[in-house]
């Protein structure tokens, strides 16, 4: 029987580039083993541990300012969309993860009608409704009437069937260009219109274990190591002036401190 074919989404610009080596070895030891992975890197590095192997794809990115490394990243995904027509399923992974346990597939991969895999996150799996940090602008492609949804997941990993997975990135780089054009960027830029397409989707709900934050204590089995930026990226939370100036004129509304 041949192997279920995965195609790994992982994006490192700049100095995020540091991540990959931890990231790639760990999933190759730890997620799904039984399946064929093939890693799709979208990254300005010079170069990446093993990008001679047929299994690893490193696709030229621009290191952009944040937030459009991860903003942008569905129009990113999209320009791959037909070399990612011929998996099984598609998967993102935020730079700044060690897998520490093995993932089976009856641990993430969809039953047949399940539209996306997406993973609690790890700040507000207690907390009510009312404190989820939806897009309020109505405006907004991403907007959500607080109150509304069930669960607020994190943009750090989510996936599905190929075919879901390709509708759900089609339909959110249409709804981030579409802000766009509006002059509206939602308040957390990809992770805010997942939350959207999410609301009215059938989904398998990974528990925050699977991005567990580094110095947190949570009631969860830690599958997922999330490192800690501000320590791992030297200088990570100083930006350029351009950065500042960017982070000043559309961010004026952005919470100052959120849950980790
Ligand atoms: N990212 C990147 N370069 C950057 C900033 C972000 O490659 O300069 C990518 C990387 O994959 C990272 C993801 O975008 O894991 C999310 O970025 P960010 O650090 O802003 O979000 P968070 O870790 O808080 O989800």
């Amino acid at each position: 029987m041949s192997k279920i074919k995965i195609a790994v989404l992982y994006i490192c610009t700049g100095r995020y580039e540091k991540f990959w080596a931890d990231f790639y070895t760990s999933a190759e030891k730890f997620l799904l083993p039984s399946c064929q992975k093939h890693y799709f890197v979208f990254t300005d590095a010079k170069s990446i541990l093993d990008e001679e192997s047929p299994f690893v794809n490193k696709i030229y990115q621009e290191n952009l300012p944040w937030p459009y490394p991860t903003l942008y990243r569905f129009k990113f995904f999209n320009k791959i969309s037909s070399s990612l027509e011929s998996f099984d399923f598609i998967y993102f992974f935020n730079a700044n993860i060690k897998i520490c346990k093995t993932i089976h597939e009856d641990d993430i991969l969809p039953t047949i009608d399940e539209d996306l895999v997406v993973t609690q996150h790890p700040g507000y799996w207690n907390k009510p409704v009312t404190a989820f940090t939806y897009e309020t602008n109505p405006a907004s492609k991403a907007f959500v009437p607080v109150g509304t949804g069930s669960v607020y997941v994190a943009g750090g990993l989510n996936g599905g069937s190929a075919d879901k997975y390709l509708k759900f990135i089609k339909t959110a780089a249409q709804w981030i260009e579409e802000d766009e054009n509006n002059k509206i960027m939602a308040i957390w830029h990809d992770e805010s219109h997942l939350n959207k397409y999410i609301l009215d989707k059938k989904v398998k709900i990974l528990h925050p274990g699977y991005l567990y934050p580094e110095d947190s204590n949570l009631p969860f089995e830690k599958i997922i190591h999330l490192s800690n930026k501000k320590k791992t990226l030297k200088g990570y939370g100083k930006y350029s002036l351009k950065e500042k100036l960017l982070r000043k004129l559309l961010f004026f509304k952005r919470p100052d401190k959120r849950v980790q």
